[in-house]
């Protein structure tokens, strides 16, 4: 499963810029515009990673931190604080946030992903691991190439985020509305029909000759990666 970050900040174009980017290297993203939202929408859901702006509207960033720290579900959330640069940004630094991170604004957008990648490294190993392998099926997340058997597998974008989808919790059964949450996002208006059709592809894909196949359709409930295969 992708890691998921939430990005409060209230300049939109900011915002914008930085969910654009996110998305790029594979993160689901949520945007909050208000401290005091962000506050309400964390008690619901926890990220793997905040990026937190300091000047917040409805609640400072700093104080969010400082509350996300004193609750037990976010105590050990990586926050990577976003400032600007002013005289108030030394003066912070040296104030106890709990922030994990400072970034200073205006600051640049491959420097800030290297952070949040090493930072999701070091909170989350095996989420961010780039090599997911199952039975003979290798897939690599940095390269995005899959290979079966030392072949080269080919794949469309949606199979291969279908299979990594699938790759990433082998035995579990999904059901065809996960999978549209999970491959083709919340705000997709695809019928489940659709899913059918790309597993479909998927399998055409991966199975070659009498390669098994490692995709098993449960029958009223959805798909799984066959657990006998992981055990190959
Ligand atoms: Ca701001």
């Amino acid at each position: 499963m992708h890691p998921r970050v939430m990005v409060v900040e209230d300049e939109n174009a900011l915002s914008e810029l930085l969910k654009y980017n996110l998305e790029a290297e594979g993160y689901e993203v949520e945007v909050v515009d208000r401290g005091d939202d962000a506050e309400l929408r964390l008690r619901e859901q926890v990220p793997d990673l905040l990026l937190l702006d300091w000047m917040l509207p409805g609640l400072s960033g700093i104080e969010l931190c400082r509350r996300l720290r004193l609750r037990e579900e976010t105590e050990a959330l990586p926050v990577i604080m976003l400032t600007a640069r002013s005289e108030e940004s030394e003066r912070i630094r040296g104030l106890s946030t709990g922030a994990d991170d400072f970034v200073v604004k205006p600051f640049s957008v491959p420097e800030l992903m290297a952070r949040v990648k090493a930072m999701l490294r070091r909170a989350n190993p095996e989420k961010i691991s780039t090599l997911l392998k199952v039975g003979d099926i290798e897939m690599d997340r940095e390269t995005r190439r899959v290979h079966r058997n030392d072949r080269e597998v080919k794949l469309g974008p949606t199979e291969y985020k279908l299979l990594e989808f699938l790759l990433s919790a082998p035995g579990r059964v999904f059901s065809r509305a996960q999978l549209l949450d999970g491959v083709w996002g919340h705000d997709n208006y695809v019928d489940e029909r659709t899913v059918d059709v790309h597993v479909g592809r998927l399998r055409r894909g991966i199975c070659r000759g009498k390669e098994v196949d490692p995709i098993r359709t449960v029958r009223g409930a959805g798909y799984a990666l066959d657990d006998k295969f992981s055990k190959q």
